[in-house]
């Protein structure tokens, strides 16, 4: 072959800048596209092979090797596929038009930097090479019969070299110079994290070489055995020894990556040993998951993958899912929102997709509805799977439930389709400990209260209300995680005719003895009363606007208890989360909290305040008892303020003085 010069056709000089450019971004990424040239060039052969375009040996294994060479500074991916004669390498790689490079650069140049987040930066191609390298070589032989080997040389500018290869045997090398901006991939876990990150899964053998690693095990082994400790037990003589060390040292080399992964298998094929295995390794979780969804989809497009719903760590509030992209078992990227349905965002899996348009714009992607279609499918099957396990398997569902119900509320509330298909199977955990569904909570309840959920937000704050509800044999949903704040509200919505109500909302009610055990004198005499001890509390503690009222509960330990709309507990609520907000502020300015404080008149405590309130002698033990009774109402249904806290500290302390000047 002559050689021969020549210059890249690009349209455009910017070209390796621009490529450089991704340097800040994902330098890694040259890896992937290397390495997935190899790759197709093997399924290329494969398919010519098939259709009897090329002759292959049966016993013809195909491999890739990456070969780091330290003291050279260079990276050889190596493979044996396809090939490519001068001509193709003309064709395919200097003519860069013919490849997606052109079709990136353009898309680079004509948007701006945001709207041009190309997933996975795809299209990038073989030029990526020159995000770390100073000199590309490619050493190439076609499968073509007679066919001679070429060598491509270039040095990162927009020239190149062609000339006779060396390489004897059918395939193409691609060595990298590795410049300045590639020196850390000299690095062995660098380079190894790469690859492991891209190419764990691509569909032809990956063999690693590291030389000076290589080298060094070599002298290492020529001097001395490893033995691990199972083996050392079975190794009595010097023979053994070294029987076991020629072993060890014939033993095939492993690849890098498994080329048929889980999700391309059929389910069916599947152990749940292999999920578990599959999950340990691939999202370095050392819990089991709870349970998954493999899936497999054919039609409208292809998606194949698995979905793991993961046991929650407790410590942590935040649960951040891991959803691998995948296309044609290259890996492309983590969590794409434009492409996975948000909810799953807080699973893990692996989902593969080689329909995607991986060389379009994010928004673009979004836009023509894939995602759509894709989120349709996967709801479909997230919900058929809880579906069956709250049917079929209800006793490890509950026990499921409080790992997966952030997920569920989240999806719920995220894509109304969810809870469209899964309602039936939504559980409310209770104050019993039992899990219900809405409509068998609502049919347990419907005698003592129709159509409401209480709920307890708090289990610490609202313990008081919580024992009261329980010795009337009642029952309250816990939903206390900050997910379930629009929970509550959306629950309601779904629900029509159904009201949602905090445990200390109102619940006067329930606990009260009921109206029609009362006789109109008691009526009146109960509603002077109440103006009266109105009037007191309004003065000793100052508080104009606070409602009192004496009822007969049917608990004697409770002395008092604030009780606060639902309505109104809502609207406080969100003046706390949004109430800086200028225009928010407006529509708080007043909104003041509906809140009334109900006296136990069964208790010992309001019937000796009712006894003294009009005894002037006993002013200020009166003060006292007011001011505590409305503290201990106030501390079942908030936290006090650090002023509120020392004042009720230092008049318990007072009231418990006076109890032992009293025994003096
Ligand atoms: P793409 O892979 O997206 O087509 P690339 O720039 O990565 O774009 O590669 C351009 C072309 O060069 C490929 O389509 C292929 O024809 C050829 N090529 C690249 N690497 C190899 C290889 N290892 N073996 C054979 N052909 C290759």
């Amino acid at each position: 072959m002559i050689q021969e010069k020549g210059n890249l056709s690009i349209n455009s000089e910017n070209f390796l800048p621009i490529i450089k450019k991704w340097l800040y971004t994902d330098k890694d990424i040259f890896v992937r596209e290397l390495v997935s040239n190899a790759c197709d060039a093997v399924t290329k052969l494969k398919k010519l092979s098939s259709m009897g375009q090329a002759d292959i040996a049966e016993e013809e294994t195909f491999q890739i090797h990456v070969t780091l060479d330290k003291e050279a500074a260079t990276l050889t991916i190596s493979d044996n596929g396809i090939g490519m004669t001068a001509d193709e390498v003309k064709k395919y790689i200097n003519q860069i038009a013919f490849s997606g490079a052109t079709d990136f650069l353009q898309k680079f140049q004509e948007k701006s930097e945001e709207e041009n987040e190309i997933i996975g930066h795809f299209g990038l191609g073989f030029y990526s090479a020159f995000m770390v390298a100073d000199k590309v070589e490619i050493d190439t032989l076609s499968y073509q019969k007679d066919a001679q080997s070429a060598k491509w040389i270039c040095t990162g500018g927009i020239d190149y070299e062609m000339e006779e290869g060396t390489r004897t045997e059918r395939g193409t090398s691609v060595t990298l110079f590795l410049g300045e901006d590639g020196k850390e991939f000299l690095e062995e876990a660098t380079l190894y994290a790469a690859l492991k990150k891209y190419c764990s899964f691509m569909p032809v053998p990956i063999y690693v070489h590291m030389t000076e690693e290589e080298e060094e095990k070599e002298e290492e082994e020529s001097n001395v055995i490893h033995v691990s400790a199972e083996e050392a037990e079975g190794i009595t003589s010097a023979e053994d020894a070294k029987r076991l060390s020629e072993q060890k040292q014939n033993e095939e080399p492993k690849p890098l990556n498994e080329t048929n992964p889980l999700w391309l298998r059929q389910p069916k094929d599947c152990t749940e040993e292999d999920y578990k295995a599959f999950y340990h390794e691939v999202f370095m979780d050392m819990n089991d998951p709870l349970f998954w969804i493999h899936l497999n989809m054919d039609y409208p497009f292809r998606l194949k993958g698995i979905l793991y719903f993961p046991k929650l760590v407790q410590h942590m509030d935040v649960t951040e899912g891991e959803i691998k992209l995948y296309s044609n078992q290259v890996y492309i990227a983590d969590n794409i929102k434009e492409v996975v349905p948000e909810f799953l965002l807080l699973l893990k899996g692996v989902m593969d997709c080689p329909d995607l348009p991986l060389n379009v714009s994010r928004s673009a992607l979004q836009n023509d509805g894939y995602a759509q279609k894709m989120s349709n499918y996967i709801t479909k099957k997230v919900a058929d799977k809880l579906n069956q396990l709250f049917k079929n398997e209800r006793a490890s569902y509950e026990g499921f439930w409080d790992n997966i119900s952030l997920f569920i509320k989240f999806g719920c509330m995220r894509e109304e389709k969810l809870y469209d298909k899964i309602k039936d199977s939504l559980l409310l955990k209770t104050t019993d400990g039992v899990y219900e569904t809405v409509s068998e909570y609502l049919e347990k309840n419907k005698q003592k209260h129709e159509n409401k959920i209480f709920f307890v937000s708090d289990e610490n704050q609202q313990a008081q209300y919580i024992r009261l509800f329980k010795e009337q044999g009642l029952e309250a949903a816990i939903l206390s995680s900050p997910i379930d704040k629009p929970f509550v509200s959306f629950l309601e919505y779904k629900n029509a005719g159904v009201k949602v109500q905090r445990i200390d909302a109102d619940i006067s009610d329930i606990l009260q003895q009921k109206e029609e055990d009362k006789n109109e004198e008691d009526k009146k005499a109960e509603q002077i009363v109440n103006t009266e001890l109105e009037n007191l509390f309004r003065g000793v503690l100052g508080k104009e606007e606070l409602k009192v009222k004496a009822e007969p509960l049917k608990t004697k330990q409770v002395s008092g208890m604030i009780v606060l709309t639902e309505e109104s507990r809502r609207m406080l609520e969100m003046k706390e989360a949004y109430g800086e907000n200028d225009q928010m502020k407006m529509l708080f300015a007043h909104a003041k909290p509906d809140e009334t404080l109900v006296l136990n008149s069964n208790h010992k405590l309001i019937q000796l305040i009712c006894d003294w309130k009009a005894k002037e002698e006993k002013k200020e033990d009166l003060d006292l008892l007011c001011h505590q009774v409305y503290d201990l109402a106030l501390m079942s249904h908030k936290t006090l303020s650090p002023e509120e806290m020392t004042a009720f500290i230092d008049r318990s302390n007072l009231l418990l003085e006076k109890l032992a000047e009293m025994e003096k």
